[in-house]
């Protein structure tokens, strides 16, 4: 079997791992691993922004999980894509860039996470984004990761923003300044028309250093230890056992159904769920894979008139075409972009104390097109408008079903369950119709084709709800960080019971940060780089 030393081991090269990779080669006397499942990121669409369509169903590039039922007993199962490449999510995903609110930072201190409130995370987003003109209390200039505004200019995209702001969003020049509260454009992960994922950003820079190795399409499968302390990793290489030593630590960044999974499999979580999988209990950790959250989202759509859409571009070869030159002639027009352009974070009721929803609008329409058997396009021009509460109160868990790693795990998200999450969806599917009989975007709307305006009652827009609704993508909270003795990893990122073994990747978080979940997780990664460091140095 092929063994392998090195100071440091990352697993998994996503929005976090990317970023600790780069980070601590930067002290070139120690010897960095970074370990991926998926291969390199040489696929073109990874890189045009627009090309995100043809990511999300190509398991060359994700991960095809399925939750373990419909939110409803009898409705589809929900498609959870995660990236599989280099950059993880980050390659793949919206290209969304948002940090969340102050307040919702603030309540991981609150709930005794020393060093995360706003106030100590600020430096960290500064560090990581080079966003060009913004004020400087609050944004930085030169970090690897590029943040720019949406560069296709669409009326109805504007239309959509007065709407929000005739419903009381305030039009916010920044939303990831003082406040994120209010309706704009968005900023995305984009430099020059191109993604800019945490493989572009932080490993394609990092990597003409020597003591930085970068393995693809390597899974890791379960944690090497000697006692108490975490001292390697060992998985499966191109069909070949592969084991990888680490003198300082491993460094756990698979994501939220990978990290959890790979602590199970090495017998670190509850009792109750390995021992009848046969697996070996090495440490009893309740909580390991459990407080699974992520933001349902729920879209209608609408027919509209005197605007060019994505439908229109792949609908008509000819208008794809001249669009294709365009972009590549100028880096401009709706390829830039995701097809989303546009988000409001408001509040679903004038009683509301703080904003609880994010509304945006996507230039396409179809039937089920996330749900990764989509029946297409709409041959109409088409919007989408999207809803999820930023905070949600179902939690849910994913856990290995087995201790064969090739075997799906579970996936329970709980959608729904609590009664609050279901009547802030209502709120929000109900915001929307007021949102586009506003008279800003009243005139570019035909008329409703999803659900379609005879769902009306609360119970008949619940169950479309049930039935369409999907993942924003944005899986948290499976690895928990915590001051509790309970919480699988302390506020310095220390699975609780080990020496040399830490998590960083969105499965840290222990609530949702209130918006789009990659920012927030680059930024994990940039915090654990410095916790790292700092540790060595004491
Ligand atoms: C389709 C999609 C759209 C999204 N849109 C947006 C958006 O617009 N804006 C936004 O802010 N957020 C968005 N997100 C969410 C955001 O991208 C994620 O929250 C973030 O990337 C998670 O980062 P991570 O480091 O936790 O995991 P990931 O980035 O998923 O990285 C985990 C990496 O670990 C690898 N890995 C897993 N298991 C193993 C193993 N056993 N051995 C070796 N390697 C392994 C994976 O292949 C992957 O590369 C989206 C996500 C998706 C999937």
């Amino acid at each position: 079997m092929a063994q392998h030393f090195y100071d440091y081991i990352i697993v998994g090269a996503g929005s976090a791992g990317a970023v600790i990779a780069a980070r601590l080669s930067e002290d070139l006397d120690k010897r960095i691993l970074l370990i991926e499942a998926g291969g390199r990121d040489t696929n073109p669409w990874i890189h045009t922004p627009l090309g995100v369509g043809k990511l999300l169903t190509n398991p060359s590039v994700v991960w095809q999980y399925f939750t373990d039922t419909g939110i409803a007993a009898d409705t589809p199962k929900v498609y959870w894509p995660k990236g599989k490449t280099l950059g993880g999510s980050s390659s793949v995903n919206g290209m969304v860039y948002s940090r969340g609110s102050r307040r919702s930072w603030d309540e991981w201190r609150d709930l005794g996470n020393l060093g995360w409130s706003y106030d100590d995370i600020l430096p960290y987003f500064k560090r990581l984004e080079r966003r060009l003109g913004g004020d400087p209390s609050y944004r930085g200039d030169a970090g690897p990761i590029s943040v720019t505004d949406v560069a296709h200019r669409s009326a109805v995209s504007q239309a959509f923003i007065e709407a929000c702001h005739a419903l009381g969003a305030p039009k916010n020049d920044d939303y990831n300044g003082p406040s994120d509260e209010g309706v704009a454009p968005l900023q995305m992960t984009v430099h020059r028309g191109k993604r800019c994922s945490t493989a572009v950003a932080y490993l394609k820079p990092a990597r003409r250093r020597k003591n930085l190795t970068v393995v693809t399409e390597t899974m890791v499968n379960h944690l090497l230890f000697d006692g108490r302390r975490c001292v390697g990793v060992s998985g499966v290489r191109s069909g070949n056992p592969f084991e990888a030593h680490a003198s300082r630590e491993v460094i756990l960044s698979a994501g939220s159904i990978e990290s959890p999974a790979i602590l199970e499999r090495s017998g670190i979580g509850n009792p109750a769920i390995l021992a009848p999988l046969g697996i070996e209990l090495r440490h009893g950790s309740e909580q390991v894979g459990e407080n699974l959250q992520d933001h349902l989202q729920v879209r209608m759509s609408f027919e509209i008139v005197g605007e060019t859409t994505v439908n229109d571009l792949m609908n008509k070869p000819i208008l794809g075409a001249i669009e294709g030159l365009r972009y590549w002639l100028t880096r401009r027009g709706l390829l830039t972009t995701s097809s989303v352009t546009a988000h409001a974070i408001m509040k679903s009721h004038q009683q509301s104390s703080h904003p609880d929803t994010k509304i945006q609008i996507a230039l396409i329409s179809g039937k089920d097109r996330y749900s990764g058997n989509g029946s297409g396009l709409d041959q109409c021009a088409g919007i989408t408008l999207g809803t999820f509460q930023i905070r949600p109160v179902s939690r849910g868990g994913v856990h290995v079903t087995s201790a064969d790693p090739t075997a799906p795990p579970s996936i329970r998200p709980n959608y729904l369950n609590d009664p609050v999450d279901r009547q802030h969806t209502l709120s929000g599917l109900k915001l929307i119709r007021e949102v586009v009989a506003q008279s800003a975007l009243k005139p570019y709307i035909k008329q409703e084709l999803l659900p379609g305006t005879a769902i009306n009652s609360d119970e008949a827009l619940l169950r479309y709800a049930a039935e369409t609704g999907q993942t924003s993508w944005h899986p948290i909270g499976t690895c928990r960080m915590g001051s509790d003795a309970k919480s699988v990893v302390d506020p310095q990122l220390r699975v609780r019971g080990f020496d040399g073994l830490r998590v960083a990747d969105a499965s840290i978080m222990p609530t949702m940060v209130s918006t789009n979940t990659n920012a927030p997780t680059i930024l994990i990664g940039e915090k654990a780089a410095d916790l790292i460091r700092q540790a060595r140095l004491s």
